[in-house]
C-alpha cells in the first residue's frame, strides 16, 4: 500500500490529566511540553511541507497530530487546531487529519465531530488488553474501552490504528498473544508497536531503580514484538511501525530496556528468518534452489552482522541455494524456485 505524505504536528502531553508509568512525553516526543503548536504555526508548517520538494512518492497528504491525548483537549483548542486545517482540506492540498488518543476519550459524538472536521484515521494508546497490565501501568482505562472505541470509530466510518507496548508492569509474554488475538479480531486498520523502556523521569524509573520493575532483555522484546507482528499480519492488520520513533534527546532520556536504534529490524529479521528457515527445512534435498527476496530486504535477510545467514548454514539450509534480490518483490515476501 502506498505510504502517505505526513505532516506532523507534536501536542506534547496536553489534554492529558494521566500519568502513565512508562510515560515521559517530552522524551517521546522530542519536542518541549507547552502550547506551542497554534493555528498560525499549522498554517506555516503546511504551506512548507507541501512547497517542499519531496524525495521520496508518496501518496496522499496527511496532518498528523501526534503526543498527546487529542480528544482530552478542550472543545475550543480542538477546534483551533483542526479548524487551521480546513482550507486545506478544502482545496484539496491535505486529503485528510490523523490524530492520536485514549480509548477512553473515543464516544460516538467526539467521532462525529472528528469525523467532521475532516480526521480520517485516530491512533488509540491501546497499549495492553490485560486490565492488570493496564492498572499496574496507570493507563486509568481498561481492555473493554479499547474495543469499545475501535468499534465506535469503524462505526463512523473512521480507520483505526492501535499503539501497543510491550513488556509493561506485570506482563507475561501469553498475556500479550492473547491480548493481541482479541485485538486483532476486532480488525483495526494499523498498529504500532513499542517496547516499554524505562525513560528517565517516567514514574517507570522510580520503580526500576527500586527494583520493582525489570525491563525486557532486548532479546525476549524482539522475539515477543515478532509474535505479535505474526499475529497482526495474520488477521490483515497493517504494521507501519516497530520501535520507537528516534528523536533528538531521545536515547539520553532512556534510562533502560530494549532500546535498539533499529529495533524494527531486528524484528522484521526474526520473522524472515523464521519464514525462511521453515520453508528450506521443507525443501532440504529437492536440488539447487533460489531464495527470491526484496531487494529492500536483503539486510533484513542476513540480519545483523549476517546472523541469519549464519544460523540457516549451520542448520545445513543453504547448501545449493543461490540469494536472488528482486527490485519488485513486495517487502517481506520470498519465493523458493527450484532451478
Ligand atoms: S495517556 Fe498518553 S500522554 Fe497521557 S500519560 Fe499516558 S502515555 Fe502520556
Amino acid at each position: 500500500m502506498p505510504r502517505p505524505f505526513v505532516i506532523p504536528f507534536f501536542i506534547s502531553h496536553q489534554g492529558c490529566p494521566h500519568r502513565c508509568v512508562f510515560c515521559n512525553q517530552h522524551a517521546i516526543t522530542g519536542q518541549p511540553a507547552g502550547p506551542a503548536v497554534d493555528a498560525d504555526l499549522i498554517r506555516a508548517e503546511i504551506l512548507a511541507h507541501l512547497h517542499r520538494p519531496r524525495r521520496t512518492s508518496r501518496q496522499g497528504v496527511q496532518v498528523a497530530f501526534y503526543g498527546g491525548s487529542f480528544t482530552g483537549l478542550s472543545e475550543a483548542r480542538q477546534r483551533e487546531l483542526l479548524g487551521a486545517v480546513q482550507p486545506f482540506l478544502e482545496n484539496g492540498e491535505v486529503d485528510q487529519i490523523r490524530l492520536s488518543t485514549r480509548p477512553d476519550y473515543i464516544d460516538p459524538d467526539i467521532t462525529a465531530f472528528l469525523k467532521s472536521h475532516g480526521v480520517g484515521i485516530v491512533e488509540l494508546g491501546v497499549q495492553s488488553m490485560d486490565d492488570a497490565v493496564l492498572a499496574a501501568s496507570g493507563r486509568g482505562h481498561n481492555g473493554a474501552d479499547s474495543e469499545r472505541a475501535i468499534k465506535c470509530l469503524q462505526d463512523g466510518g473512521l480507520e483505526v490504528g492501535v499503539q501497543l507496548m510491550v513488556g509493561l508492569p506485570g506482563d507475561r509474554s501469553g498475556l500479550i498473544f492473547k491480548g493481541v488475538e482479541r485485538l486483532a479480531s476486532l480488525r483495526p486498520d494499523l498498529a504500532r508497536i513499542y517496547p516499554a523502556v524505562v525513560l528517565k523521569g517516567s514514574e517507570l524509573e522510580n520503580e526500576y531503580r527500586s527494583g520493582d520493575y525489570r525491563p525486557l532483555g532486548l532479546a525476549k522484546a524482539v522475539a515477543i514484538s515478532g509474535r505479535v507482528k505474526e499475529i497482526l499480519d495474520a488477521n490483515g492488520v497493517r504494521v507501519v511501525r516497530i520501535g520507537l520513533q528516534e528523536t533528538d534527546g531521545l536515547q539520553a532520556d532512556i534510562v533502560a530496556g530494549p532500546y535498539h536504534p533499529a529495533f524494527g529490524e531486528l524484528v522484521l529479521a526474526r520473522n524472515l528468518y523464521r519464514k525462511v528457515m521453515t520453508a528450506l527445512a521443507g525443501l532440504k534435498g529437492s536440488g539447487r534452489l533460489e531464495l527470491r527476496v526484496a531487494a529492500k530486504d536483503q539486510s533484513v535477510l542476513r540480519g545483523p552482522g549476517n546472523v541469519n545467514l549464519k544460523r540457516l548454514a549451520a542448520k545445513g539450509l543453504l547448501a545449493g541455494v543461490e540469494l536472488v534480490f528482486e527490485e519488485n518483490r513486495r517487502r517481506g515476501t520470498f519465493a523458493l524456485v527450484t532451478v
